[in-house]
């Protein structure tokens, strides 16, 4: 083993050259150089279960992903302006995971890139500039996408939501407007769409896209209410709007009993949206849509994506499809998910800072309250836990606008085996003095 420089030296460099408005993951960080499957090790060989990376989809450094990339890579890399047989052979491959209406695929290097395009074919198609988005909502990085992300742009250093953005109500069935499983929870909060809708007509106006992750990542896992994607895709469509479903952190099996989170609402969204775990660490994402808005959006503008779609690229993408499939990583993601929302459920028995657990296969949040009737959030118990989690040798994140939720999205290699440890390790946790209400 090599040690290069002491992490004192990273950090000092960092805050030189690095811009300084980056996080860095613990109060102890960590110096990791290696990973497999859903394991992390560090510059002094301890190993950590990777209990939120995922991006690290089928696992860290897959060996048939990373053959499949060196192989390309040893033989050729450029654009898409020359035949390659893996452009069309991958656009195939996803395809063949979506509904049929949705069948043209523009291959980009990022979610930000793909939630970016897919905000211009809307645009395009409905021929409207507003978006409707989600309370707490996050869906990229760029100057578009913070303006339609509340997630930045309510919080710290946010200038609040550009005229052309509406925010409707985080379907949110623990702390939201419509709580509990009370019937027509989804039809309730899809009303709101209808309602700023109305709004935005009486200014002669209308709505370009609805965009909802379908599972609300940053909001702390929050699982849409059932009917909610339906009625708020009929509200936006009658409006002559477009639904995109942003993928970005839920897609490729994760939720377990689909393929698409989307799916479990049963809605096919006009434009999907994918990356993370899409090429399973490599910077790829994708925007696949109809074969009506793809035609409308070739108005004569070429769109051309430099990197995107490269053979390298999709030689890795089709690679991590082939993962999914032959290890059954969905399945597993099914399995495990429940087994892993089951013992949790159980901790929640006994520990009453555990307000809620929710989500779906290994997309999984606990949400951490002072008070189970007042919700009180319990922010600094989560960032305590999470840290206390790492000196267990478990990651885990916190998330959600109050920072009270834990987040629990591993490689969805993870087994039942890590699942005991995970629970095992929280549970000694919520014991200890400081968490204690
Ligand atoms: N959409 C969602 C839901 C995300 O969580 C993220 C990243 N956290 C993005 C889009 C942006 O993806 P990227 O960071 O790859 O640009």
């Amino acid at each position: 083993k090599e040690r290069s420089i002491s992490d004192e030296r990273i950090l000092a460099i960092r805050q030189k050259h690095i811009g300084s408005n980056l996080s860095i993951s613990y109060h102890q960080p960590l110096h990791i150089v290696r990973g497999y499957r859903q394991y992390l090790y560090t510059d002094t060989g301890r190993h950590y279960l990777d209990a939120v990376n995922n991006v690290a989809h089928v696992g860290h450094n897959h060996p048939h992903v990373v053959q499949a990339g060196q192989r390309q890579m040893a033989i050729l890399n450029t654009n898409t302006r020359y035949l390659h047989e893996n452009l069309v052979r991958y656009a195939e491959r996803l395809c063949a995971m979506l509904p049929p209406e949705l069948s043209v695929c523009y291959f980009v290097c990022s979610g930000s890139e793909a939630n970016e395009l897919a905000l211009r074919l809307a645009r395009a198609h409905s021929r409207q500039k507003d978006i409707i988005v989600v309370d707490t909502a996050y869906h990229g990085n760029t100057t578009t996408l913070i303006d339609i992300s509340p997630y930045k742009f309510d919080g710290p250093g946010g200038t609040g939501a550009p005229p052309y953005v509406h925010v409707v109500p985080l379907p949110d069935s623990y702390r939201g407007l419509y709580r509990g499983n009370q019937p027509q929870a989804g039809e309730r909060y899809a009303r709101h769409i209808a309602e700023v809708i109305a709004r935005m007509q009486q200014q002669e106006k209308g709505p370009a896209a609805f965009i909802c992750e379908s599972i609300g990542g940053c909001a702390g896992q929050v699982v849409l209410p059932e009917g909610y994607l339906q009625a708020a895709y009929q509200h936006v469509r009658q409006a002559g709007g477009v639904c995109i479903a942003d993928e970005v952190q839920t897609g490729f099996g994760r939720a377990g009993s689909h393929f698409w989170a989307f799916e479990t609402q049963g809605v096919v969204p006009d434009i999907v949206t994918m990356g993370k775990p899409i090429g399973n660490g490599h910077p790829l994402g994708a925007v696949v849509t109809t074969q009506e808005i793809a035609a409308t959006f070739d108005n004569g503008m070429e769109y051309f994506n430099t990197f995107g779609g490269n053979p390298v690229s999709c030689a890795i993408g089709m690679a991590v499809l082939d993962v999914i499939e032959q290890e059954q990583l969905q399945e597993n993601a099914r399995k495990t998910g429940a087994y892993l929302l089951q013992g949790l459920r159980e901790l929640q028995g006994r520990h009453p800072l555990i307000g809620d657990v929710r989500g779906l296969g290994l997309f999984i949040g606990v949400e951490l309250v002072l008070n189970r009737e007042t919700l009180e959030p319990a922010a600094e118990q989560a960032a305590y836990i999470a840290n206390r989690m790492r000196d267990h040798g478990i990651l885990i994140s916190t998330d959600g606008p109050l920072h009270n939720a834990l987040k629990i999205k591993p490689p969805i290699v993870f087994d039942e085996a890590n699942a005991d440890l995970l629970i095992a390790a929280l549970d000694k946790i919520l014991g200890e003095d400081f968490v204690q209400v």
